[in-house]
This record gives structure tokens, sequence and C-alpha cells, in this order.
């Protein structure tokens, strides 16, 4: 059993190393060192929620390691207000980050068992602006569009076209797309971070390094 004042402490280490990568955003760096990361993961890996890696859930996915959530969620720029829209909720730890960064979180998943646990997670946390869908993503959740913000924390072949016309103008897609090496891509490739930003029609797209994500399986993303 290890006592959750340890696990602060670790935590808050957690953040002080991810500032030293890079990151800036304060109120990021906040909620890395506020969420407590071992309710996320399973009881026999608590011991290893701090550690900078990705882990598994169950049901062939994984938690993403901190580091890159504190990436993602930069890279959407947060400033308290608006409404992001996250698909792949896996563990409902990301989702649980952008909880005190946006207004309202919607996050979508395709595997029924992760958003109950992801969603029992989060309850239990008292967080109440997080909404969960059981879905494919690809699709969005067009009930609640414009957001200004969507992360997509699974690795697609290509910008889903349905996700950018659910972004509001000056909105920010952050997602990793696999990178086209040969012509022939396929979902064990690199990935690049990429963010995509709508502006009055017009989409700027930049990259942001290598990434490492499970695939998104779904309509416009991966078959299987
Ligand atoms: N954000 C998660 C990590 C997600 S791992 C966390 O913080 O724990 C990627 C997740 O995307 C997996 O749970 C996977 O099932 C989900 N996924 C893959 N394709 C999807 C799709 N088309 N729609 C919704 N979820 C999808």
């Amino acid at each position: 059993m290890i006592r959750a004042g340890d696990q602060r402490i670790r935590r808050e280490k957690m953040a002080r190393l991810i500032e030293d990568r890079g990151i800036k955003h304060a109120g990021v760096l906040k909620a890395m060192s506020d969420v407590p990361r071992e309710k996320f993961v399973e009881e026999a890996l608590t011991n290893r929620a701090y550690s900078d890696s990705a882990l598994p859930i169950g049901e062939k996915q994984t938690i993403s390691q901190p580091w890159i959530v504190a990436k993602m969620t930069e890279l959407t720029r947060p400033d308290g207000k608006g409404k992001v829209l996250e698909i792949g909720t896996g563990s409902g730890y990301q989702a649980a980050v952008l909880s005190s960064l946006f207004d309202q979180v919607y996050t979508v998943e395709r595997i029924p068992d992760l958003s109950r646990r992801a969603r029992k997670t989060i309850r239990d946390l008292g967080i109440e602006n997080v909404h969960f869908k059981i879905f494919d993503g690809t699709y969005g959740w067009g009930e609640f569009a414009p957001y200004r913000a969507i992360v997509v924390t699974a690795g697609a072949p290509d910008v889903p076209a349905t996700l950018v016309d659910q972004l509001e103008d000056g909105g920010r897609l952050v997602i990793p797309i696999t990178t086209d090496h040969k012509g022939s891509r396929d979902e064990d490739e690199d990935q690049t971070l990429t963010v995509l930003t709508r502006r009055r029609g017009r989409n700027i797209r930049e990259s942001h390094g290598p990434c490492r994500f499970v695939p998104l399986v779904g309509k416009y993303g991966w078959e299987r």
C-alpha cells in the first residue's frame, strides 16, 4: 500500500520533470500535479503510476505517458474557457487533466468497458464537467460542436475531415498522424504529433515531433 502523501510527492516530482522538458503553461503544470494518476491505472501498477511511461489499461490499450499528456494539453492553448472534445477516453486520465482547463470536456471511446471504468474513476474524484459517449469517435460528437479544441489520443492515418468540421473558427485539432515514409502507410509506422488550426475556412498545419499511440480504429481511421 502506497500512502497518498507519497503519491503526491511523486506527482509533484513528475510535474517538475515535465516542466524541465519544456512545458510552460502554468495551468497545465498545475493540472499535472493535481490529478491523481494512480487512480487511472490498475492496482498492481500504482507503484509505476508516476514513471514517465505509457502503461497498460486492459483491452490492449494504454494510458499515455505523462509528458505527452501535458504536451497535447498545452498544444490546445487552454485558457479555462470553452469546450474540448477528446477522442479515445481510455482510462480517463487525459480527460481529467483537461477538466480543469476547459468549461466542459466531451470524450468518446469505442470500447464500452473502458468508457464505463473511466466514468466511474472521474465521478469518484468529484469531477462533474466531463461527458462520456461510447461510439466511433472518428465521427466526432456533432451534438455539442463546435469545439475550441479537439484532442485525439490515438494514431490516425490522416486528419479526419469530420473532426475539422467540428472546430470553431480559430479552433485547434491535436492529433498523432502516421508519417508517410514510403507511400505505403500502415498503423505500425511512426507518428507525428500534428496541430491543425482552422482559420476562416483555411487549415494551418504544424508538426510537433514524433510520438507513439495505439491506432485510431473506425470509419475515418484505421480499418481494424
Ligand atoms: N486518453 C487515454 C489514452 C487513450 S489510448 C488516457 O488518458 O488514458 C487510445 C484510446 O483510443 C483507446 O482506449 C482506444 O480504444 C480508443 N480508440 C481507438 N479508436 C477509437 C475511435 N475510433 N473512437 C473512440 N475511441 C477510439
